[in-house]
């Protein structure tokens, strides 16, 4: 068995300690045999002085970071294509874009860890439920990882209904609040639980609308409020997480504890999921180290720099050490009241880079012209 497989059938997913040297194999497994599929990357390593042998020893930051800029304006298989199964792109309309596509291997992978996170984290329930999805409406021409990843997530517990917030309507995507809106009315005089799905700006901007029209609902309970996809340019008007789940309480009556996060990129498909106290702790499958922004060097944890994420779950493309534009810092693992001993990742802001749009920032050109306050 590749060790990469041995990782991601692992059975604590936090079990970083236990896993750090088989982390470090796989990741050089990984690397050998891609830059041998893929000249581009064969040379991006020559280039950047990868040093093989003190990954092999363990440091993570011998294998040169790909920034995912690169990946938006240069697509990398190590494979031939017809091998991939499934292709996702990081933004909607307009933008540059970074394609991903995954082989049946590293779909694999990503399925055993999707359903030992979303066992871990109590996701999986046979109950039906109701899905609102603050996202688009999936359809055969909209490859964005958003629409694929909202609707894999409605595979967790059996479906009632759909209701998506981005309808395909006459040749376009149109933002639907006020059907959203009528079915969480609906769902509230009901016996099933409901999980919305969305990015948290959607998220907050509905409650709040539902809050100055003065609703007040109580969900059934087991329902959750799931976020994912991160606030990006939202970033100016963040609000505190505590008045997203202070809303979700006096809005939906779902309390904070039923507040979950995600995280994750196009280049870096991990599931990164937040515990009770709304942490990001980092799950075997994945590293994170921060690095300075002028040095690229790794900083100590507990200092802000730029997140550079690892993972070695694909053998089809070279995204095993992704740069992002992210700001972050790494807390140390043990410091989580919740107990996990798996270090967290907080994400501070982005770098100011101009080019770069995301599927939130196609998100905030629907809320503007569904006419919501910016
Ligand atoms: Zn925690």
């Amino acid at each position: 068995m590749k060790r990469s497989d041995r990782l991601f059938r692992w059975r604590d997913p936090y079990d970083i300690a236990g896993t750090d040297a088989l982390f470090a194999a796989a990741l050089a497994e990984s690397a050998a045999r891609q830059r041998a599929g893929c000249a581009d990357y064969d040379r991006i390593l020559t280039q950047l002085g990868y040093d093989e042998a003190a990954l092999r020893a363990g440091d993570l930051s011998a294998l040169p970071p790909v920034p995912t800029l690169y990946f938006k304006h240069h697509t990398l298989f190590s494979v031939p294509e017809k091998r991939l199964l499934i292709c996702a792109s990081s933004s909607g309309t307009g933008g540059v874009k970074s394609r991903v596509g995954l082989d049946a291997a590293s779909l694999r992978r990503g399925l055993w860890m999707v359903l030992r996170m979303a066992r871990r984290h109590c996701l999986l329930s046979a109950r039906p439920c109701h899905y609102l999805i603050l996202g688009y409406q999936p359809r055969r021409e909209n490859e964005t990882a958003f629409s694929k990843t909202g609707f894999g997530f409605t595979l967790f517990a059996p479906a009632l209904s759909r209701t998506y917030a981005l309808r395909w309507e006459q040749g376009a995507y149109r933002l639907d609040l006020a059907a959203l809106r009528r079915r969480l009315e609906c769902c509230a005089k009901g016996g099933a639980p409901i999980r919305t799905i969305g990015f948290p700006a959607y998220t907050f901007f509905l409650l709040r609308e539902m809050e100055r029209e003065g609703l007040r609902l109580q969900m059934p309970r087991g329902s959750l409020l799931t976020m994912g996809g991160g606030w990006k340019q939202f970033e100016g008007e963040r609000v505190e997480k505590e008045e997203l789940y202070r809303l979700a309480q006096d809005v939906l009556g779902i309390p904070e504890t039923h507040c979950v996060e995600f995280f994750g990129a196009v280049e870096h498909p991990i599931l990164y999921t937040t515990c009770e106290q709304h942490h990001f702790h980092v799950p075997v499958y994945g590293r994170v180290l921060i690095r300075d922004p002028d040095t690229l060097r790794p900083v100590p944890n507990g200092t802000a720099g730029l997140v550079n994420l690892l993972t070695p779950m694909a053998d089809c493309m070279p995204i095993l050490s992704v740069m992002t534009d992210d700001l972050g810092v790494l807390h140390d693992g043990g410091t989580c009241p919740c107990g996990c001993a798996a270090p967290w990742l907080e994400i501070i802001g982005r770098v100011g880079v101009r080019d770069i749009v995301t599927c939130a920032a196609v998100a905030a050109d629907y809320l503007r012209e569904g006419g919501l306050p910016q």
